[in-house]
């Protein structure tokens, strides 16, 4: 067998590693890259023609936002997800989509979008299906519908994790562990030695304890989030604190595509831990729709602006959507607050914000930013411990390939037990 590596080779985006075994192939994940401009797997055309099945892990656009692109060029693989990638995917693509058509140069149709997602075949997790090779998902704990991929070939097993979490978390239960793999492809996001994410529990409290100074003192706080994942994840914890007292009541907005992406949870709620379920089975308590959660009721947004609130917002990298508005309105004012809770790409103006950046440039006009800047790391990866736990607990394991991170500490970690390597971007490797 053979694997090659398109993308994601020694860097968060753009995932895409094809897998060959004589005339046979599949390639997990098919991204794109967001940056200060947007970057796809480095496959020509040509070679694009021959991949006859596509996986796809998980919704988000850095694992599913070039499958538009292969359409546009008339090349139609078999594409294989969890029902709910299918369903977020679509929201993703679309707003995808959308962006891409204000710039010059328009690669892919809308058209494409609605082929794409015709196209693409639902497969439920751990029910085997053959497509060239006998494949299996099995739920990786990241964002609802996040599918690890283990490939049967005629010699070897192989594991592909996508993006994958190992705690349970609101919505979600943690991903499977002890499968069998040989050949193991591994995300390492957070692959670094000092990459360890305190418990949900704490960085909650520290959430909680923040919000409630700031409400104390008359303020906003906006919370940039991304639509699939973390927004689901810190609107629930928020409404549970709120319930419980511990939060102080206020209003919590739903901003931006999160409105969308809640309901595609909520009618998806088979797929949530059994906590979810149970709370939407067996009562009339539906966590995706609280009573708390409010949407702004006029374009200029004057409800949310008029008593301290809590805005839960795209995009969570500050690339653009409503979060711009409300810097516009709340930035420069020292008693509001802006609490980042998720990863900031390099380049995007969250990173530079958070690295001290104290003014934005929001249409053609700078902004001063007085408000607090805080982060809470509420993650929705695997930390360099666990990743080290995930990958010792596959049975079998020979060879480990270390992806989607820019770190290599968990090669010095794992190399006396394991063959381990840090692929290059366009490298084809025997397995
Ligand atoms: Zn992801
Ligand atoms: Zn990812």
């Amino acid at each position: 067998m053979r694997l090659t590596f398109f993308g994601g080779a020694q860097e968060v985006g753009r995932a895409s590693v094809l897998l060959e075994e004589k005339r046979k192939n599949l390639m997990f994940d098919c991204g794109i890259k967001f940056g200060e401009k947007t970057e796809y797997p480095l496959i020509h055309d040509d070679e694009l023609k021959r991949i006859r099945n596509i996986t796809i892990s998980h919704a988000h656009l850095d694992h599913s936002g070039y499958l538009p692109h292969v359409y546009s060029k008339n090349i139609k693989p078999k594409i294989f997800l969890t029902k709910p990638t299918r369903d977020l995917m679509g929201i993703l693509l679309a707003d995808y989509h959308r962006l891409h058509t204000s710039g010059r140069k328009r690669l892919f149709t809308i058209k494409d979008v609605e082929n794409v997602m015709k196209d693409a075949r639902i497969v439920e997790y751990n029910e085997p299906f053959t497509s060239d090779f006998r494949i299996t998902f099995h739920p990786a704990g990241h964002v609802m519908g996040s599918a690890m991929t283990l490939v049967k070939g005629d010699e070897r097993n192989v594991l592909f994790t996508g993006d994958i979490c190992m705690r349970k978390t609101r919505v979600l239960d943690p991903c499977e562990k002890n499968l069998t793999a040989d050949t193991l492809i591994v995300e390492s996001t957070y692959g670094g030695r000092e990459d360890i994410i305190p418990s949900y529990k704490e960085s909650y409290q520290k959430l909680v304890t923040l919000i409630n100074q700031t409400l104390d003192r008359g303020g906003h706080v906006i919370i940039p989030s991304f639509a699939v994942g973390r927004a689901q994840e810190v609107l629930l914890a928020l409404d549970d604190y709120m319930r419980s007292g511990t939060l102080r009541h206020a209003r919590i907005y739903i901003e931006g595509m999160i409105g969308k992406t809640m309901k595609v949870y909520r009618h998806n709620a088979i797929y949530a831990n059994d906590d979810i379920k149970k709370r939407i089975l067996m009562s009339e308590d539906d966590p995706f729709n609280s009573p708390n959660f409010h949407r702004a009721r006029t374009k200029t947004r004057e409800d949310v602006l008029k008593e301290p609130s809590i805005i839960v917002t795209t995009s969570g990298m500050i690339t653009g959507g409503p979060v711009h508005f409300y810097l516009e309105k709340l930035g420069n004012d020292p008693i509001n607050s802006m609490i980042f809770v998720g990863y900031q790409a390099r380049g995007t103006p969250g990173e530079k914000i958070v690295n001290g950046e104290k003014c934005i440039r929001i249409r053609d006009k700078e902004i001063e930013l007085k408000l607090k800047v805080e982060k809470v790391r509420i993650s929705g990866h695997a930390d360099y411990n666990e990743l080290l736990q995930f990958i010792r607990s596959v049975k079998g394991l020979k060879k480990i390939f270390i992806m989607h991170g820019e770190k290599t500490d968990l090669k010095d970690a794992l190399e006396k037990d394991y063959e381990v390597t840090i692929p290059r971007l366009l490298e084809t490797y025997s397995i």
